[in-house]
Formats: structure tokens, sequence, C-alpha cells
């Protein structure tokens, strides 16, 4: 009896590995060759204990736990002398955009966020403008990044479809985007310098769409632009008043938002569409009183 040969077992070995990377959610190349990051872990813990002080001697009734080897940090952050300058520069960019056309410009001179080097497109915003209702998601996917354009996956399609039921489209009332504008790697959640690093453009976005309502889809989008902590299921179904420097400069009022449940994750749970769907019919209703 012959067994399958060793390039077709290779192969399978292969095509299993490559598997498990997608999906562990490695789904994209950002640099030709490996990096071995244990390796580098451990060379960065011996230095450090190399040049670690001498541990004191402990203290009776003191702290006695020994000193740890401090642990490298994942992503490390950039100084904070550098953040200041980043978000300034972020606000002095948006600030001069004076239409959409030229924001979008300015996002994509903006060198500020690490996410842009591995993005393909710049995933800026669609709908109209001015607009009923502006959507804020959290970061473009897969799909949005190879198209440029936000929310034209799955989860982009449950979104136009419950759009729909209350009078709602891209083509004629809305306006969508999200709170970054280029996808972090395997859609990993953005860091809190990834968002700050790209808020101001987002505030000048929300002034130039300058929509009668806005809607926060996910925890990221309601957090960040409520300046809350809470998880969204405690945010949602609620309405708040959105304002920013941008907004206020703008001369436009504080604009009515409600927050609810993302898309994608509608998707996981079907029973919560009902939450959803109440949400929707709220800014229906908010929407038909702002018109009377
Ligand atoms: N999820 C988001 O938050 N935004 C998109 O554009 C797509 C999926």
């Amino acid at each position: 009896m012959s067994g399958p040969s060793n390039d077709t077992a290779n192969r399978d070995d292969l095509v299993t590995a490559l598997q498990w990377q997608i999906d562990v959610g490695a789904d994209e190349a950002i640099g030709d060759q490996p990096i071995d990051r244990f390796a580098l872990a451990a060379q960065k813990l011996k230095a450090a204990a190399k040049a670690a002080p001498v541990a004191p001697a402990p203290v009776p009734g003191g702290n006695e736990r020994a000193p740890q080897p401090a642990m490298p940090s994942p992503t490390p952050a950039a100084p904070l002398a550098a953040q200041d300058e980043v978000a300034a520069s972020a606000r002095s960019m948006a600030e001069a955009a004076a239409d959409l056309a030229a924001l979008r410009e300015a996002l994509a001179a903006f060198d500020g966020c690490s996410l842009k080097k591995t993005a393909t497109n710049l995933v800026f915003g669609t709908g109209q403008s001015p607009a009923d209702v502006m959507l804020i998601g959290e970061a473009p996917g897969r799909d949005e990044d190879r198209k440029g354009v936000p929310f034209v996956g799955v989860s982009g399609q449950l979104l136009d479809v419950m759009l729909g039921h209350v009078g709602l489209s891209r083509e004629e009332n809305v306006y969508i985007t999200n709170i970054l504008p280029w996808r972090p790697p395997g859609n990993r959640q953005p860091t809190d310098a990834e968002v700050t690093a790209c808020l101001p453009f987002l505030a000048r976005h929300i002034a130039l769409v300058a929509p009668r309502v806005l809607i926060f889809l996910g925890g990221t989008a309601a957090k960040t632009l409520l300046g809350r902590s809470e998880g969204i299921t405690r945010l949602r179904g609620q309405w708040y008043e959105y304002t920013s420097p941008a907004l206020e400069s703008a001369g436009i009022a504080p604009i009515p938002a409600m927050a609810t449940l993302h898309p994608a994750y509608l998707l996981r749970q079907p029973a919560q569409k009902r939450a959803a769907w109440k949400d929707l019919l709220s800014v229906r209703q908010r929407l038909d009183t702002l018109t009377k």
C-alpha cells in the first residue's frame, strides 16, 4: 500500500498551518521576514537583569516582595511628548480642512498613526453630506480595507437592511464612517494611542457632515465619543448630546446621539437584534420630531 507522497503531506501541513494563522487573526503579512519575539523578549529581560540595581535587603514588616524584572511591553507606547506632538499636528491638519475632500487629503497625508503602514486603503467615509444620520463604527475590517469604503462586508449588509426599515440609506440620507480610518491588523482591538491620534480628524468629520442625529455603533465608538467607561449594553438605548471643540468652533449646537449595538455583534447574537431595532425606532421618532 502506498501512502501520500512527502510533497502532498508537506502541502497539507502547510495549508493547515496557514489556516491556523488565519483563524487566530494573523491574516496580513506586515514584514518581509518573521520576527522571533520570544527571542527578543528574552534578550531584553537579560539586559534588564544586568542593568538592574542590587535589591535592597528586606525591611522587617515592610513589603517583602522581591523586585520583578520589568516585562517588555508588547507595543511600546510613544513617549508622552511625542504623543502630544502627534495630537497637535492631527488637530491643526484637521482644523485646516475646509471640506470633506480636504479632510480626506489631510488624513491621507497624516503619519501619526502606525496602522496606515499595514492597511491597504484609507477608509474615509461614505454616504450623504449633509446627512440626517451619521453612523460611526469602530474600524475597517478586511472587506472595507480592500475596497476603501466603510461597512461593505456582512455586518455592513445587515446594517443597510436595518436602516432601510426605518427609511434610512447611504444613497439618500445617511453618512457612515469609523473611529479609525485604517484597519488594525487581524481586526484586533484599536489601542488608545491609535484612537487618540485619529480623533481630531473624526471630530472635524462630524462637524463637516453636520448630521441631525449621530449613531455610535458598538462600545469603542460609544465610549470614545461619549467619554464614558461603561460597556455598550449599559450605554445603548439612551440619548446623549455630543459636542466637541470642532463643533463649537464651527458654530454647531450639540447633536443628539444614540448608542447602539454593533451589527457584527448582532450577527453573532441574533437575539440582540430586538434591542438594536428598538434603538433604531427611537432614532426614527427623534428625526420625525426634528423635522416637524
Ligand atoms: N466594522 C466596523 O466597525 N466598521 C466597518 O467599517 C466594518 C466593520
